[in-house]
């Protein structure tokens, strides 16, 4: 488990608003929400960045993105549409290296993103 703010939510360190928990991934309430709905999917296994990603986690990543779309799912989300989205290193916007996807919804998503 990596040593950042999401190892830390993990663990149950600090307290998050979390929507949706297996064995692999975590979710939770984005604390700085970008859209109606922001919630943040991010594996157990702590990957730093995507360019961090090996073959090996192409399992859990597939099991984020999953789990992403069935939340979407379950919440309504789906038929209307929503943005998954992953920002990779400095000029991805990263901030946390723990990988985590983005689930945006409940308003239409402008492209190009800034
Ligand atoms: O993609 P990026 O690394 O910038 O995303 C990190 C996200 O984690 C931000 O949207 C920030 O609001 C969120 N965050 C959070 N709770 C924390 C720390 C960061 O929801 N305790």
């Amino acid at each position: 488990m990596g040593d950042t703010i999401f190892g830390k939510i993990i663990r149950r360190d600090i307290p998050a608003d979390i929507v949706y928990e297996d064995d692999n991934v975590l979710a939770f309430r984005d604390l700085n929400p970008q859209a109606p709905v922001h919630v943040l999917f991010i594996p157990k296994r702590a990957i730093a960045t995507l360019d961090a990603a090996t073959d090996a986690d192409a399992e859990l990543l597939g099991k984020l993105m999953l789990a992403a779309a069935a939340y979407a799912r379950s919440e309504g989300l789906a038929e209307q549409g929503y943005r998954v989205v992953m920002n990779c290193n400095e000029h991805g916007g990263q901030t946390v290296f723990h990988v985590h996807l983005h689930l945006l919804a409940g308003r239409r998503m402008q492209w190009p993103p800034g």
